[in-house]
């Protein structure tokens, strides 16, 4: 017999369990798909914005983490640096934010399968809404031949969605680049006690190197970069940096992901919802992702509760608008010859900076 819920979530990475999460506090059922088994780690720059934090308190989800009182960027001559107005962010592991999530979810009911998905299939025109629509309204199957039943389907499953793939989201890249602008990222941890208080993000020739805080004796290195940065070779880059590190022990193995940006037509086919990275992905420059999936997550249960599914597009736009105007000139600029005037500009700017960091990290 196949299982069926109200919303079927695929992808049980922090979007997809922050989403099952708010359906389950809307009084929905939810079941959340994911191939992966334990808690899952993924490359990432950890830094839990301020906004993030807030979401997750709001979920019932308290992290443990290492405060995050703001953000520097520095080149190696010039430091450019903004302390958060109010609140803190966090530096948070990925198994530790996963780990929170996952028993928030359990502890309110969310079920979960085991499975990757491979097909959908959406059963009318998808158009009405309301959650008390005919069960079976969207059916995902699964790689092993099981079917799962729902009136919502999430599409939480990260930056190579399927699910956008499959319900026809994903834009078309629309003419081959002679130059490979595509862009990467790499993480590591260290075992060290922190020397900051502070994201710190080292530019250097041909990549950004980031410092975050994760706990009282760990800090995590996260690199992003064209295609074939090496995590060694932008770590020698920054001197400071290299030498801080050097004959310090590893906590984890080094973890790529990319490229980063992902563009979609749209974010909702029907009964389909696209959240988080598979809703569309700029770069992690900015380190957002997390707050912004856990807006979206959000904003697409009270869609589907206020039976308004067709909403959801403008509230998506409304949330990554920022992000994506801040990160697309970001990412331009640091792949142009304007690279090297970025951190002096900021050190000259601080009100500029500030404003800007405030504005990443609500
Ligand atoms: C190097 C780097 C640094 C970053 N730094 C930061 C930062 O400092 N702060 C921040 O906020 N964000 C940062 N980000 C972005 C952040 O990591 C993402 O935005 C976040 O992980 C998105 O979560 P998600 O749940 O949407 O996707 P994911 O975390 O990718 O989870 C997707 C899940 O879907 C599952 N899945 C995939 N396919 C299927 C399928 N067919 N069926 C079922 N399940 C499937 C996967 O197994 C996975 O568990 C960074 C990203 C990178 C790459």
């Amino acid at each position: 017999m196949s299982r069926s819920a109200d919303v079927i979530v695929v992808g049980g990475g922090p979007i997809g369990l922050a989403a099952a999460i708010n359906a389950r506090m809307h009084e929905l059922t939810a079941l959340v798909i994911e191939p992966r088994t334990g808690t899952i780690d993924k490359a990432c720059g950890e830094g839990v914005m301020p906004g993030a934090v807030t979401e997750l308190a709001a979920l019932g989800v308290h992290p443990r983490g290492r405060r995050i009182a703001g953000i520097s960027y520095h080149d190696g001559t010039h430091i450019a640096e903004h302390r958060f107005a109010s609140d803190a962010a966090l530096g948070v592991r990925r198994t530790e934010l996963h780990g929170a999530l996952s028993e928030r979810a359990a502890a309110l009911g969310v079920e979960f399968e085991h499975g990757k998905v491979v097909a959908i299939e959406q059963h009318g025109d998808g158009s009405q809404g309301g959650v008390e629509a005919r069960s079976g309204a969207v059916s995902a199957h699964l790689a092993d031949g099981r079917t799962i039943e729902g009136q919502w389907m999430l599409g939480c499953d990260g930056l190579h969605s399927t699910v956008r793939e499959l319900v026809g989201l994903a834009a078309r890249p629309r003419r081959v680049r002679r130059h490979d602008s595509r862009r990467f990222g790499i993480r590591q941890h260290f075992e060290v006690e922190p020397w900051t208080d502070l994201v710190e993000v080292h530019w250097a020739a041909n990549a950004e190197v980031y410092v975050t805080p994760v706990g009282d004796t760990e800090v995590g290195i996260a690199v992003l970069g064209p295609r074939g940065t090496s995590f060694e070779q932008a770590i020698a880059s920054v001197p400071a940096l290299a030498e801080r590190l050097r004959g310090l022990t590893t906590t984890s193995s080094v973890q790529g992901a990319g490229p980063l940006l992902q563009n979609t037509t749209g974010q909702r086919s029907g009964r389909v919802l696209l959240v988080g990275d598979a809703a569309g992905y700029v770069d992690a420059i900015t380190g957002e992702g997390i707050r912004l999936g856990l807006a979206e997550a959000r904003a697409a249960i009270e869609c589907i509760v206020a039976g308004e599914p067709e909403r959801y597009e403008h509230e998506w736009r409304r949330i990554t608008r920022d992000f994506r105007m801040l990160t697309t000139g970001l990412v331009a600029a640091a792949n142009s010859p304007l690279r090297r005037a970025i951190v002096p500009l900021a050190a000259r700017l601080p009100s500029v900076y500030g404003r800007v960091v405030e504005s990443l990290g609500r």
